[in-house]
């Protein structure tokens, strides 16, 4: 998906970066200041002991220096530009002593004007120290620096604590979102506003003495745009937004995650008035002490820090807390309790007019061709989200591109809706004759199952060319968006999803692997008819199964709140409704045996069946298609 966020700024190289160049300019700093203390400045030229002695025996130098471990020598005739003569000696040895060992004179020596130069206390400490010292900083300083680059990466080891938040700037153009490229979601825009509202003229709010929420949580399905939303509002008030995701929190160290909390809050305070956004939430934010043997002690930190942090600030601090998540039910009720996330925004699927508003939006910069007509798309698309819709845009931009055009068709967008829903097809994936024939009647069974049952949706195309991981496919559409699903529709759904699989029992008297999917989808259907919907007869109108909760190991588990006498009282009714299905798909499929063979036989020869088509087969088979879907 489209993530128009920069990635993280990684602390890790960056601080790596400083402080390396910290460590090489004090490197630089004591090479050079050793050098400089060794080789003196000015140039220099050095002559063998024996060489000044002589020079001293004949009368030549005025001046001697003595330095601790050479002589500098002052001839006569030297010149101002001259340079300045040396002669190695021992150190520890006196001037004096070194020159009459090499035969100087006496009274020769008492004529030189004789200076002993101790090396000033910085200095002399330095040069005795230096040696030493220099190689044991650069090994220390690589090592150092060896195991940030292996840390670096990682666990950041000295900036853990530090927030990972992104940051975008109001300045920042290319960054910027408004609502205006936010389609539908009305209701939330709305909401928003008046966030954005606060954020730009807090006076008027606080004047009056409104309580202006602190937390405002975005709750929708994934894709729905509930990231985009929360960075609209910050466009529109022209505020900086913090963004960091549930995910992120959690690290390795237990109080990780509760201190990029406090820095996250910290940096939003002082670029008051801002945005704090908390994508994810449910990562951090689920019903503490839910899971099996303890919680996780980092989530619950950080959780706990969140709700300080909270707590912690006033409606004059200016800062606005947002946070998404698309699994509301799961989240701690300490959360969302007043002065927390109190304001709720639903962030719904789009419905058809704002999924044509939606593709339009992405159009933008994209050439249409003059056939395509974007109302069609949102026709064909029940829930689709936003980023679908988004994705849909672009394959078929790619579509187009790849094959050299320089316009986007509707030909490409309709076969991009399919590519959505159902992942590439692969054609490579070719068939023997004997499975392209079982599942060419998995399929027809399927499709046949869904055309002669009132409550399933009509079957818009079949397919036995590979699909994603699909052997083939059934493409069902509903009529149009639907929020509440009846009893007789799941029924009429279990059916369908096992009508491939009776199809292989009654043709072949075998089964193959080829519906796992299908009796794992329907299974699990008919549990939820049971267990959270009181569609069981038996059971009642009795929600078993709500509160999930996070198991330890990370996987999720649905609390059993029933006893073992009311779960096998559920098994079996699960199993009585997957029995029945399975009876009302064998029957239709041996009362209408014909079809299903002109089907099957139609798919062998070729592959695929569009609506159209499919429905001739049906009428020639005496059954009725459903009502057409009405463009
Ligand atoms: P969520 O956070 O709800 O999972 P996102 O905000 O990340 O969804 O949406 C992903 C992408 O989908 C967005 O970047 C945008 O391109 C597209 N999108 C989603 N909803 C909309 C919308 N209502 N209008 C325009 N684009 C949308
Ligand atoms: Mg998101
Ligand atoms: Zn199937």
């Amino acid at each position: 998906m489209e993530n128009k966020e920069k990635k993280p700024k990684n602390m890790a190289p960056l601080s790596l970066a400083r402080h390396g160049a910290v460590a090489l300019l004090i490197f630089l700093t004591l090479t050079s200041a050793y050098s400089f203390l060794t080789e003196q400045n000015g140039t220099r030229e050095e002559i063998a002991l024996s060489a000044l002695a002589a020079d001293i025996t004949s009368g030549k130098v005025v001046e001697i220096i003595a330095r601790q471990d050479e002589i500098e020598a002052i001839y006569k005739d030297t010149k101002p530009d001259a340079p300045h003569i040396f002669a190695k000696k021992e150190a520890g040895v006196s001037v004096t002593e070194t020159l009459q060992a090499l035969g100087v004179p006496e009274q020769k020596l008492g004529a030189l004007t004789l200076t002993v130069k101790r090396p000033s206390g910085f200095s002399y400490w330095f040069g005795n120290i230096a040696p030493f010292l220099l190689p044991i900083l650069l090994l220390a300083f690589l090592i150092w620096f060896l195991s940030r680059q292996v840390r670096g990466a990682g666990m950041q080891a000295l900036s853990f604590g530090q927030s990972k938040a992104r940051i975008i700037f109001p300045h920042d153009k290319k960054q910027k979102v408004s609502f205006k490229d936010v389609a539908g979601a009305k209701e939330a825009k709305e909401e928003l506003k008046e966030i954005v509202d606060f954020l730009k003229n807090p006076k008027k709010f606080l004047d009056i003495g409104a309580q202006i929420p602190k937390g405002v949580l975005l709750m929708g399905a994934s894709g729905t745009g509930k990231t985009l939303l929360a960075r609209a509002v910050a466009g529109e008030a022209n505020v900086p937004f913090f963004s960091i995701s549930g995910s992120e929190f959690v690290e390795m160290f237990v109080g990780v995650g509760a201190s990029r909390v406090r820095d996250l809050f910290n940096m939003a305070k002082k670029s008051a008035p801002s945005i704090i956004f908390i994508d994810e939430i449910d990562a951090v934010g689920r019903v503490r002490g839910g899971g099996m043997g303890g919680g996780n002690d980092e989530r619950e930190q950080t959780l706990n820090q969140i709700l300080v942090e909270l707590d912690g600030f006033e409606p004059t601090d200016r800062l606005v807390v947002m946070a998404a998540t698309n699994r509301p039910d799961v989240l701690d009720p300490a959360l969302v309790r007043p002065g927390r996330f109190d304001r709720r925004v639903v962030v719904d699927l789009p419905d058809r007019g704002d999924r044509e508003e939606i593709l339009k939006i992405h159009a933008r910069g994209k050439p249409l061709f003059e056939d395509v007509n974007l109302r069609v798309i949102a026709e064909r698309t029940p829930g689709f989200s936003g980023a679908d819709l988004y994705s849909l845009m672009n394959e078929s931009a790619i579509l187009a591109a790849r094959e050299n055009r320089a316009t986007v068709t509707q030909y490409d967008l309709i076969r991009s809706i399919e590519k959505v829903m159902l992942g590439p097809e692969r054609r490579s994936h070719l068939l023997s004759v004997k499975e392209k024939e079982i599942t060419a009647y998995h399929e027809a069974g399927h499709a046949l199952a869904a055309s002669v049952l009132e409550h399933a949706d009509p079957v818009h195309k079949v397919s036995i060319i590979s699909r994603g991981r699909a052997a083939g496919y059934t493409l069902k559409l509903p009529i149009e968006d639907r929020k509440l699903q009846s009893r007789k529709e799941f029924l009429d759904d279990i059916a369908v999803s096992l009508g491939g699989f009776v199809a292989e029992k009654m043709l072949f008297d075998d089964l193959t692997t080829g519906s796992s999917n299908d009796l794992a989808v329907a299974t699990a259907l008919a549990r939820d008819m049971v267990t959270r919907y009181g569609m069981s007869d038996k059971i009642g109108p009795i929600a078993l199964e709500e509160s999930a909760g996070l198991s330890p190991f990370g996987g999720e588990y649905a609390a059993r709140e029933y006893s073992e006498k009311v779960g096998s009282v559920v098994d079996s009714e699960v199993a009585r409704i997957m029995s029945e299905a399975e009876g009302r798909a064998t029957d239709i499929l041996k009362k209408h045996r014909k079809a299903l063979d002109t089907i099957a036989k139609k798919l062998i020869e070729v592959e695929t069946i569009e609506r159209d088509e499919f429905e001739k087969l049906l009428i020639a088979n005496g059954i009725v298609p459903k009502k057409k879907q009405e463009i």
